[in-house]
């Protein structure tokens, strides 16, 4: 099921609230057939979605509601026990809790999502609910997200098809298949070719199904890029097709129902003012008249929506860098109301979302006075130090990552680390090993602590793998396979700590590790670089 149509404005006024229902097609459905029947006063407000059962209505399926202007959304089901699939009701429990959980971090308020159930004999109690929830969402206010049009406009800047393949010095492909031998999709079994796409969409081929669909499963990791003799940037060249192809309405499989993607288009919403900042652990130092900015990313929104799923506490990245920059004595400012960088967008192929964001991001970064921006995320930070500037979005400040800097403050000396009885191995992330050129930079890192020992994976640094997803795009069992192997290669040095240095890497290989086959097999205990970087560093 799909979410998709916005509401129809010219019935409604533009200031008028919109509620969504979505009702159980059994226990509730009834009793609200009853009220209209009756002609009870129904909130006018309200608009129903019927649903064959709570139980079916995701966390995704809440939250796009939201981004298509919803005010407020009521999941309406069965009173425990009367669920006819047995275990809808308690699904949806879990679902709404997650959902108001990302709807408090974007400062939208949890209470805008409310689940209730009712029998269907429960006509009048429901009647109840659905005033006081109209009441309660009054009390709230609009929602801050404005929907933006799913549909790419057709003037963007956008390059055509011709355009793109110049631009990626693609004609000077020598079909020498340096590119398919290294790519790890084809690597992992599917029969996949990266020059083999750019011959098809060069031959005029590049809307048929199968070569939409090698676009969007490509995993934008930059090894056939590395490889190449003639250097034909593939990855860009996939990024700039998404947007072409997105123009023209044909995308590829967004993972998790393109949660990730609705959240990053409601945070191009100017009014939103989001909270994610509001849970830091005490004792860290922060300081808004401060030249430096600590960007965070979305770290903790990927703690809500796998809480239940994954053991990822990926938002601990957030506090421990902000702990070493204190560390440092760099007590840098936050952006209140910060947003999504955009990376994620760009690769997805919605340029115009992620250029509001961009410039949404910059316009209030510099409205701080800052002068130097610091992040520990490499999408946060590609994409603030190369794709905004290349995208029309200039910046005038410093970007720096994280390592960037603690390398240099360690440097100076006076620094030392506690022992971690731990042996170490690295997941390098291509955005900032294989794009950027500084797969020394963790390394450098690494050879400072003080570990039980650091052994290498069989493909590392610019040969890495990756992690097996990126955008949120194309997440499939050959993905899988490639996170399998990678893990395997992780198990190989004997390590008992895979050390990774991007949020989502994290993500995509403790996935992998829940296979219940293999789990045992390739699991392994993950953290962040820079996690252990600020719970060992001391003054010597
Ligand atoms: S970017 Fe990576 S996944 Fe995509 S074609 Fe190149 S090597 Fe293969
Ligand atoms: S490595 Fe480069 S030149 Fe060789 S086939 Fe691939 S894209 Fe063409
Ligand atoms: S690997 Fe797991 S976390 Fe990553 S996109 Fe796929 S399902 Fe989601």
């Amino acid at each position: 099921m799909t979410f998709t149509r916005d509401f129809d404005e010219t019935s409604r006024g533009m200031d008028e609230l919109k509620i969504v229902l979505f009702v159980c097609n059994w226990g509730p459905h009834a009793a609200l057939q009853t009220l209209q029947d009756q002609d009870r006063d129904i909130p006018h407000q309200v608009r129903m979605i019927r649903i064959p059962c709570t139980g079916r209505i995701s966390k995704t399926l809440l939250f796009k509601a939201f981004e298509r202007g919803a005010d407020g959304v009521a999941l309406i089901g069965c009173t425990p026990g009367t669920c006819r699939y047995g275990a809808g009701t308690y699904t949806a429990e879990r679902n709404v809790e997650g959902a108001r959980g990302i709807l408090d971090l974007l400062g939208l308020g949890k209470d805008r999502l409310r689940l209730a159930t009712f029998l269907p004999e429960e006509a009048s109690p429901l009647l109840d609910f659905l005033n006081d929830f109209t009441d309660q969402v009054r009390g709230m206010g609009k929602s801050p997200v404005t929907p933006v049009p799913l549909k790419q406009p057709a003037h963007d800047g956008r390059r055509n098809t011709a355009e793109v393949l110049k631009a990626h010095d693609v004609y000077a492909c020598q079909d020498c298949g340096k590119c398919s031998s290294a790519c790890p999709m084809a690597l992992s079994g599917r029969p996949y070719s990266p020059r083999a796409i750019a011959n098809s969409i060069i031959a005029g081929s590049g809307n048929t199904p199968a070569v939409v669909n090698d676009v969007w499963s490509c995993l934008t990791c930059g090894i056939c890029y590395d490889r190449c003799p003639s250097a034909v940037d593939f990855p860009a060249f996939i990024r700039e097709m998404r947007c072409v192809q997105k123009a023209s309405g044909k995308s590829g499989h967004e993972a998790h129902e393109g949660f990730f993607q609705s959240l990053m288009r409601a945070m191009t919403s100017p009014d939103l003012r989001t909270q994610h900042w509001k849970c830091l652990p005490e004792g860290i130092r922060t300081d808004q008249q401060s030249k430096t900015l600590f960007f965070g990313g979305c770290a903790p929104y990927f703690d809500e929506f796998f809480r239940r799923h994954l053991d990822v506490h990926t938002s601990d990245i957030l506090a421990d860098s902000l702990r070493l920059l204190n560390f440092f004595d760099v007590t840098p400012a936050l952006l209140p109301g910060e947003r999504c960088c955009g990376h994620d967008l760009l690769w997805s192929g919605d340029r115009e979302n992620f250029l509001r964001l961009a410039r949404l991001n910059v316009e209030a970064i510099e409205k701080m006075g800052i002068e130097e921006v610091v992040t520990a995320c490499p999408e946060c930070y590609r994409s603030f130090a190369r794709d905004y500037p290349e995208n029309g979005v200039p910046v005038n400040f410093r970007v720096t990552h994280i390592f960037d800097l603690a390398e240099k403050e360690i440097d100076k000396g006076a620094v030392g680390f506690e022992a971690l009885d731990r042996s170490l191995t690295f997941q390098d992330p291509c955005r900032l090993s294989r794009m950027e050129g500084r797969a020394d930079l963790p390394r450098k890192l690494i050879d400072r602590l003080r570990v039980k020992g650091f052994r290498e994976m069989q493909d590392r640094g610019v040969s890495a793998l990756c992690c097996g997803n990126c955008a949120w795009t194309g997440c499939d069992g050959y993905t899988k396979a490639l996170q399998v192997k990678r893990l395997r290669q992780a198990r190989a040095t004997g390590s008992d700590l895979l050390v990774t240095a991007c949020p989502k890497c994290q993500i995509h290989l403790r996935c992998a590790m829940e296979d219940p086959l293999l789990g045992k097999e390739i699991g392994m205990d993950l953290m962040d670089l820079t996690s252990v970087i600020a719970r060992t560093i001391r003054w010597e």
